[in-house]
């Protein structure tokens, strides 16, 4: 019996000490990418945010929980890894030097690009509508992600994410401190690319300058149009096979246009030395800055100005007035006016729709509210023309578009105005 309950022990306080240092890993890297965009770079994260509103109140509450869930998959599966080393089945040395140095930073490279496509095909699989439901739904619960995010599966997802390092090592030599560099790589690029504020910087053209990986934004779109954009650190899955969202590379700009117009701006100057350009970044970045924010808010006023008005929606339900809701203008918002049901008349002068933004072609990634239904859907409005709006609302990854008339353009049926 006694050495039996030994052995229990051993395995019961390496699975704490490998859940701990998991959970570790995780909650430092999330709340220390979260802190940090909400303090000292909260002026540069503000400039660069992908989404102008903040996740509903108990999303970060939630993933913390369920991530916490999944650490503990993670240290289960670990514990088996760590079995399989002491028989010897998997080879994972402490000498990171034991093959050369060439072959531990090949291990590295190894390890990140071929868990980017396990994850990839693990992913695609999860989006499969037999498994969605199950398997994958908690993390696109998720639709304004945070760093908290970077953990939030299900239990099947989680040990499938979890088997990677396992199977991996049954197959490539692997040093220990190898292993250590793929995980904080892990958990640093999924936290970022949860955070909501695209760091990465772009090319002259407004591309990401680093193409080959997958920026904030796009993993950020994935969250919010689940049928594109599946890899995780790098874009050549995506473009492979097709799935990456049309309109990335222009949300991508939308994000980034501030740097954008400041490599256009610095273009003249590339001939010149280094320490030169660098002496007048400063400058250049400030004025660049200031004058592409004022573009970008002129562009979004002139828009708001053009959408302005009473809209009537489809079937004469509702009457929905849209109108900007913050100064300078850059934000649309409706507010309820006429409703048809005589069910539904104390919603009159409810705010039905906010945090819409426009990202040069229309107002994206604001959301809409069905009044007397206790739901809000993820919404985009494309102006047609100037007496037509479609407006697209989404629960998870189905959506529905309607068509608004502007009320001046209808027969005149006694609507207020
Ligand atoms: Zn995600
Ligand atoms: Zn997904």
């Amino acid at each position: 019996m006694f050495p039996l309950s030994e052995t229990f022990l051993q395995t019961s306080t390496l699975f704490v000490e490998l859940a701990s240092t998991e959970f570790m890993r995780y909650i430092l890297a999330a709340t220390g990418l979260h802190v940090l965009l909400n303090s000292g770079l909260r002026p540069f994260a503000l400039r660069r945010r992908i989404r102008s509103d903040q996740p509903p109140k108990g999303q970060i509450r939630r993933e913390i929980l369920t991530s916490a869930r999944s650490v503990l998959v993670f240290a289960g599966i670990s514990l088996a890894a760590v079995w399989a080393v002491k028989m010897g089945w998997a080879q994972v040395h402490q000498d990171p030097d034991t093959y050369g140095w060439p072959y531990f930073f090949l291990s590295v490279a190894i390890l990140i690009v071929g868990h980017d496509t396990w994850f990839y095909w693990i992913h695609r699989l999860l989006h499969d509508k037999r498994l969605y439901r199950r398997w994958h739904h908690l993390h696109h619960r998720s639709f304004k992600p945070t760093p908290f995010t970077a953990f939030a599966f299900n239990i099947g997802e989680a040990a499938l994410h979890g088997l990677y390092t396992p199977l991996v090592i049954l197959l490539l030599p692997v040093s220990y401190l190898a292993l250590f560099l793929f995980s904080i790589h892990m958990i640093v690029r999924n936290t970022i690319g949860h955070c909501g504020v695209e760091l990465f910087p772009s090319a002259k053209s407004g591309r990401p300058f680093f193409d080959w990986l997958t920026t904030v934004t796009h993993h950020d779109l994935h969250h919010a149009s689940p049928d594109w954009n599946f890899g995780l650190y790098f874009t050549f899955w995506d473009r492979l096979m097709g799935t990456e969202h049309p309109d990335y590379l222009k949300h991508f700009a939308a994000t980034r246009t501030s740097l954008s117009s400041l490599e256009t701006v610095g273009e003249k100057s590339t001939a010149r030395p280094i320490s030169k350009r660098m002496g007048l970044g400063a400058a250049v970045m400030i004025a660049a800055c200031l004058t592409s924010l004022s573009a970008d808010a002129d562009q979004s006023a002139a828009e708001l100005e053009r959408l302005s008005g009473s809209w009537v929606s489809e079937g004469y339900g509702a009457v929905v007035k849209l109108h900007s809701c913050n100064q300078p203008p850059t934000e649309l918002c409706g507010t309820l006016i006429w409703i048809w049901s005589p069910q539904s008349q104390q919603h009159l002068g409810i705010k039905m729709l906010w945090g819409f933004r426009f990202d040069g072609s229309g107002w994206r990634r604001g959301e809409i509210a069905i009044p007397g239904r206790n739901q809000v859907f993820r919404s985009d409005i494309q102006m047609i023309d100037l007496d037509t709006l479609q407006v697209k609302g989404c629960a998870v990854i189905v959506c529905k578009s309607q068509i608004w008339r502007r009320l001046d353009s209808l027969p005149h049926v006694g609507l207020p105005r």
